[in-house]
């Protein structure tokens, strides 16, 4: 990180100057605001904390609840979620606070009344990913983004004790065009109603969205009519896999999920209990913790299940429901009117927990929507970029649900049929192969954006065939030229709303006058057509809305930074200080070349640009001036 760049700041450099002049003071609602986030679930927090480091969008967040979760809910964290908490700056903290998921096991009732250990899997294939694939209680995920929100410029706290009961919206109007009707719900004020005017709405409110019925949306969709339970407990235990991910696969009693969570003693369980009848709700059983652990005792026989404490527990019935739309414009307004209200996370989608993804999609989706509100917002882009929230997000979560319902089918199949041993599934039980194969959707990384607006075509992709355009930017090792760091490039990327440009060098140029790299940065830096110059705003920082780096194929030894263009090495700050962390070599030491690693063409170089959600925007030729140009000017305002 990057910090006294206007002067020596003493103390913890994550806590941000809080911005002059705040817009709230005190506990009274305002009347107007930019942006009303409704719930304060991992959806709503992902996109409060971006939002709170623009302290000139005003945004308020309301939340029923009296205070922060503390615990329950969901707990898994797919290593795509890792990538982006690590450019929310918490990736390292929630590392050493959670339970890394390394190895899988698959469990089944032997001959003789035994269990016994029938296959494991490595969780992660290598490679995939820098981030580990860990657990870690949904509460604490809040805490790390109200953190966030806390010491960001604009100094956000969520409202409690208010929820969104209706919202009306006015398309013709301007400014504030929802009016939005809240309702108290502290001791003493409960049943109260308050309005406001807000210019987006952001429903984050969970499965029952008072403002997806607010805007006509329906949840569509089925559920599997079968009861489950869940619950975190400290126990005492024979059962040999307790500190790993398992499947348990009874003779007669169904299955269950073990789940290590963080701090080496809490175990999650997730226990099949019953059928349920086709109208029938899970309520209606009457059912408690004491079910729950029946059943696990049952499931795990011959061995041992001693439960000390129940921390939390739940029953829920499965279902897997998708909304038609993730926003308020019907298809046959959208070349018309820009969305004003747009769902996110269980508002808008529903599946299983066994697959883990509850938490994960809905943060996807409001990492996805957070910079193109910064973008619209801070007049950087028009409103009708909000289109391409819903058009995206929704495909990922269909795929979602698509994917969860083949899950659920494969893990609950009946009298064992996930157990069998079948010659295609290569020695394995139905189950753990067909885990391995979804590996690349569980850990999150195989949402690709269609080709459009924000995606280019994959004219160039020969370029670099390991950054798959439309994909998840994934991350290499590289050296940074002017200290020698050793680091991730993609940890280079923060939340922040800006684009980036990778500027990988071709073989032989280092960065001189005359190569293709300075021909590239003088451009960028100069001519009246480039995006830099064309989408940045007079007084804005050169880098604040697209941040260029250059990544170089000679080891750190063999260049030198004063010889770099000067776009590589920008005057920052009130003292006009150099930005050093510009410029990056291929980590020849390691032998983990990004140049062989990425399948980057090391004849022609490339340039890779990288949306502020971390996913491939396009790759181009070093010499494809105007399709660089174009494509920043299908989604940026020309400001300069
Ligand atoms: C009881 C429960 C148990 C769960 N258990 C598991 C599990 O075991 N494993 C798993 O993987 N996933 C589980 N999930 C799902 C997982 O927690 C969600 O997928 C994930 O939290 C979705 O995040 P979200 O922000 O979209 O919604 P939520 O986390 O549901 O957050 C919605 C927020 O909106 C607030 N809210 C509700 N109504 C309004 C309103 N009208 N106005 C303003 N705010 C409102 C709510 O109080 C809540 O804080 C569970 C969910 C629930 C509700």
């Amino acid at each position: 990180m990057q910090y006294h760049v206007n002067g020596f700041n003493p103390g913890d450099p994550d806590v941000f100057p809080a911005a002059p002049n705040p817009w709230r003071s005190g506990d009274a609602l305002p009347q107007t605001v930019d942006v009303l986030i409704a719930g304060s679930g991992p959806a709503g927090l992902c996109l409060a904390a971006q939002l709170a480091g623009v302290p000139q969008i005003r945004t308020m967040l309301v939340e029923p609840k009296l205070g922060p979760m503390e615990k329950g809910q969901a707990d898994g964290i797919s290593v795509r979620s890792m990538e982006m908490f690590q450019a929310f700056g918490f990736g390292e903290k929630v590392m050493r606070e959670a339970v890394w998921i390394n190895e899988t096991t698959f469990w089944a009732a032997g001959a003789q009344g035994s269990l016994d250990r029938v296959a494991r899997v490595q969780d992660v294939p290598d490679g995939i990913s820098e981030m580990p694939h860990v657990l870690l209680n949904q509460a604490r995920v809040h805490d790390m983004f109200l953190d966030i929100m806390r010491r960001a410029p604009s100094r956000l706290v969520p409202d409690h004790g208010l929820k969104v009961i209706d919202l009306a919206i006015d398309p013709a109007a301007a400014e504030y065009p929802v009016t939005v009707t809240l309702e108290h719900t502290a001791p003493g004020r409960e049943g109260r109603t308050s309005t406001l005017r807000a210019n987006y709405v952001i429903g984050c409110d969970g499965a029952r969205s008072n403002v997806r019925r607010a805007i006509g949306g329906e949840l569509h969709g089925d559920a599997a009519h079968q009861a489950w339970g869940v619950m975190d407990v400290l126990a005492v235990t024979d059962f040999p896999d307790w500190r790993m991910k398992s499947f348990v696969r009874s003779r007669d009693d169904g299955i269950l999920m073990v789940l290590p969570r963080e701090g080496g003693h809490l175990v999650r369980l997730y226990v099949e209990l019953d059928a349920l009848g086709e109208d029938e709700r899970v309520a209606e059983r009457g059912m408690g913790a004491q079910d729950i652990i029946a059943q696990a005792q049952r499931i795990f026989r011959p061995f041992s299940l001693d439960v000390k404490d129940v921390v939390w527990w739940s029953i829920y019935e499965i279902g897997h429901r998708l909304t038609d739309k993730f926003d308020d414009v019907p298809e046959a307004e959208v070349a018309t009117r820009a969305p004003r209200v747009m769902l996110a996370g269980d508002a808008c989608h529903t599946h299983s927990p066994k697959a883990g993804q509850g938490m994960n999609v809905s943060m996807g989706d409001t990492f996805n929507l957070g910079w193109k509100l910064i973008s619209v917002l801070t007049g950087r882009a028009d409103s009708a970029l909000l289109h391409t929230y819903s058009g995206e997000r929704r495909a990922a979560a269909k795929g979602l649900v698509e994917f969860d319902h083949k899950w659920a089918r494969v893990v609950g199949g009946s009298a064992g049929e996930d157990m069998e041993f079948d010659p295609a599934t290569a020695g394995l039980p139905v189950v753990a192969r067909a885990f391995i194969n979804n590996l690349p959707f569980t850990c999150g990384l195989t949402i690709q954006y269609e080709p459009g607006r924000l995606t280019g075509a994959a004219t160039h992709q020969h370029l670099a065939t390991g950054f798959d355009i439309g994909k998840r930017f994934h991350s290499a090792p590289v050296v940074r030229l002017a200290d020698a760091k050793p680091m991730h490039l993609g940890h280079c990327i923060d939340a922040d709303a800006r684009f980036r440009l990778f500027i990988f060098a071709p073989a032989g140029d280092a960065g001189g006058a005359g190569g293709a790299v300075a021909a590239l940065c003088d451009w960028l830096e100069r001519d009246p057509a480039s995006p830099r110059v064309r989408h940045t705003a007079p007084g804005e920082d050169p880098d604040a809305v697209i941040d260029t780096r250059a990544v170089f194929q000679q080891s750190f030894r063999d260049l030198d930074y004063a010889a770099m263009p000067s776009l590589l090495r920008p005057r920052v700050g009130r003292h006009g200080l150099c930005d050093y962390e510009k410029v990056f070599c291929a980590d020849l030491k390691s032998g983990n070349d990004i140049f062989a690693m990425r399948g980057i063409d090391r004849t022609a170089g490339c340039v890779v640009v990288v949306r502020p959600d971390q996913y491939v925007g396009h790759i181009l030729p070093l010499d494809a001036r105007a399709a660089l140009s174009g494509y920043f000017a299908g989604i940026l305002r020309k400001r300069s």
